[in-house]
């Protein structure tokens, strides 16, 4: 990092026509962000972050604190500040080393949002002299001078109960995009093990190992308490602040208990919409499948689907998907998310990229501009479908594959490129927005693990 680190990411704001509040998120996403133990405790009181299906930290839960691994918040508004930002929604990715800081000080700005609260947590807030809140720095910046103010999401009703069995819900029915999605990893495992299977940027396998020594964390969640505790939603969440629900978890190449994949996560969805019909939008988050497994996911229930293919250059899929590519093969896994566009309809096939993979050590493109234009190809490529592909933003989590010969992630000038080309491929086929997602647009998105909604 150079001395004048800020002054780079002030450059790249005048370079690219995308709003400030998406590329300071998309350099929180890359490099992760650090509490002070003040912010902690003030952060305690709030929804914590949950681990619902990768560590997507840039260190163990080994390196750090248990106030960090049980006070961090799942994710944080980015709000006002010097540049008058728009709430920005970021995922939180501790990292102890990064830059950027979230810091206490004194001040009224978080007031507004606390009094449109009024819950009692609210008052003691307000209460307090001075009033604290939470800001974000950067230690290139000037010193005393904030990037913005921080707000954080209230817990909700449901995370401060229970199931029967005593589990609490952020195990069963964790929820991300500020309350909107309920991510439900039925099935915290990959059967694509070790470094020969398992995708080189996935943690799921290691990560299940660290937080079962840490938290409540349900390997393969039975359905009647996937079920009990989305009771808990439904009574609670009074509002209808929960609008959709992802059904995820690791790839199954032979069985699990006794069902193939598609059978064994379309029993989700057929329970869910059984019980609460058409309540939440219901996604499919797993393989490329065959047509006639396709067709058994969309008869259960389920109204989109995620066949994720994570990176568009053939070679590097081959080396940094290694399973998906002995079990599936890159040029049938795509072949097979267009053939879903006829089972789920174009718009409801929406495959994820691990935008920054493609620029990995050893086999990744070096420069930006080579890795920005493979991936937009792949933007292109489905977009002229009508399928309007989405991607998140590597985390380089230590416990994988490629965090063996990555120590940093790219530069944030490709995040920004790349999200000006989504944007813009996204224009040119004039597509509609991505259902299930929300509102699109800067101070409405809640998708927090990249900005492509912050910038549509
Ligand atoms: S298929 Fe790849 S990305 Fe998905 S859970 Fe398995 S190892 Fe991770």
């Amino acid at each position: 990092m150079t001395a004048n680190y800020w002054n780079e990411i002030e450059i790249l704001k005048a370079r690219y026509d995308i709003p400030f509040e998406a590329i300071v998120k998309s350099d929180l996403l890359r490099l992760g962000v650090h509490f002070t133990p003040e912010a902690l405790q003030y952060a305690k009181a709030f929804k914590e972050k949950s681990y619902f299906i990768f560590s997507f930290d840039r260190v163990t839960q080994n390196e750090l604190s248990d106030e960090e691994k049980h006070a961090a918040p799942e994710e944080m508004a980015l709000m006002g500040g010097p540049y008058d930002f728009k709430k920005t929604i970021v995922s939180v990715r501790l990292n102890p080393l990064s830059p950027y800081r979230v810091e206490v000080v004194s001040g009224a700005c978080q007031t507004k949002d606390l009094h449109a609260l009024k819950t009692d947590r609210a008052d003691r807030l307000l209460s307090a002299t001075p009033p604290t809140q939470l800001a974000l720095v950067h230690t290139n910046k000037k010193i005393n001078e904030n990037i913005c103010f921080i707000s954080l999401l209230e817990r909700p009703a449901y995370y401060q109960k229970t199931l029967s069995n005593g589990k609490p819900v952020s195990d069963i029915t964790p929820t991300i995009e500020w309350g909107y999605l309920i991510y439900l990893t039925a099935f915290r495992i990959c059967q694509y093990w070790g470094a020969k299977e398992e995708c080189a940027f996935c943690d799921i396998n290691e990560n299940y190992r660290q937080q079962k020594k840490e938290r409540s964390y349900t390997a393969i969640k039975p359905i009647d308490e996937v079920i009990e505790a989305l009771t808990l939603i439904q009574e609670t969440d009074t509002a209808r602040v929960s609008r959709a629900y992802t059904v995820s978890g690791g790839s199954i190449i032979t069985d699990l208990n006794g069902k193939s994949e598609a059978d064994f996560y379309a029993q989700y969805a057929e329970a869910i919409e059984k019980k609460f019909p058409g309540r939440w939008i219901g996604k499919a988050n797993v393989q490329a499948l065959p047509k006639e497994d396709v067709k058994k996911l969309k008869g259960a229930g389920y109204q989109i689907y995620h066949p994720n293919l994570e990176i568009w250059d053939e070679k590097l899929f081959k080396n940094i998907c290694p399973g998906k590519e002995r079990y599936v093969g890159q040029g049938e896994w795509i072949k097979r998310v267009v053939d879903a566009a006829e089972i789920f309809g174009a718009q409801h096939v929406i495959p994820n990229f691990v935008a920054g993979i493609e620029m990995s050590k050893p086999h990744g493109f070096q420069t930006v501009n080579e890795a920005v234009a493979s991936t937009t190809q792949g933007f292109d490529f489905f977009m002229s479908k009508g399928i309007v592909p989405r991607f998140t933003v590597w985390c380089v989590e230590p416990n994988t594959t490629l965090a063996q010969t990555n120590t940093e992630p790219p530069p944030l000038e490709y995040f920004v490129a790349l999200l000006q080309n989504y944007r813009d491929t996204f224009r040119k086929y004039k597509l509609p927005t991505p259902p299930g997602y929300g509102e699109p647009g800067l101070g409405k998105a809640v998708f927090s693990v990249s900005a492509f909604m912050d910038v549509l």
